[in-house]
């Protein structure tokens, strides 16, 4: 099993009603072997476009808040809950992200990162009941550290806001720049 293989897969998916109205599937992009994987929500429009995670307006946050830790996209993975796009961007469906997130689940055994980063309350939901970790609202639990042993050994786990916030609320980069500072200690 590898990447390329689940983006195959991913490509051709049909396993819930979104492979109807989207595109192109998003599998997520980035380092195969990076130590760090961020996990968004699900692809919007200029994703749906293009294929690739985080290349929109919320992209543009994400690129600023990575390099604000001399980070670059080469050095991480990204991927989402979702691999296709809602229509109008509208929150996911239970059963989507239960048909959708195998493919995740999958691509975590594949790149076994040591640090986790949900974004947002779908995917920090999602990752915190994965490693039976209590739920929380990402407003209380932001920039919080979760620590947890896998099979493959220790794994971080830090919830963030989705960097989307920020294009509705400027005063949240301060909050985010803090979270990732947070996220660097661990790298
Ligand atoms: N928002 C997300 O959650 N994921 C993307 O890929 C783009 C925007
Ligand atoms: Fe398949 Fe996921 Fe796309 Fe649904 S969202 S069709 S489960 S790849």
């Amino acid at each position: 099993m590898n990447l390329e293989h689940i983006k195959n897969e991913i490509s051709n998916c049909r396993k819930c009603s979104l492979w109807k109205t989207r595109t192109n599937t998003v599998p997520g992009n980035g380092n195969l072997d990076a130590d760090i994987l961020f996990i968004g929500e699900a692809p919007g429009r200029n994703e749906d476009l293009k294929g690739k995670p985080f290349v929109g307006k919320a992209g543009k946050v994400f690129d600023e808040l990575l390099e604000s830790i001399n980070l670059s996209r080469d050095d991480v993975f990204i991927a989402n809950i979702l691999k296709c796009r809602p229509p109008n961007n509208r929150n996911p469906l239970e059963g989507e992200i239960k048909a959708c997130t195998s493919y995740l689940n999958r691509q975590i055994d594949v790149i076994k990162p040591k640090i986790i980063v949900p974004m947002g309350s779908f995917a920090s939901n999602y990752i915190l009941e994965k490693y039976g970790l209590n739920k929380d609202k990402i407003s209380k639990i932001h920039g919080t550290k979760f620590e947890i042993n896998t099979l493959s050994g220790k794994v971080i786990i830090i919830p963030i806001f989705h960097p989307a916030v920020v294009t509705y609320n400027i005063n949240k980069i301060e909050d985010m720049k803090k979270d990732f500072k947070e996220i660097s200690k661990y790298i």
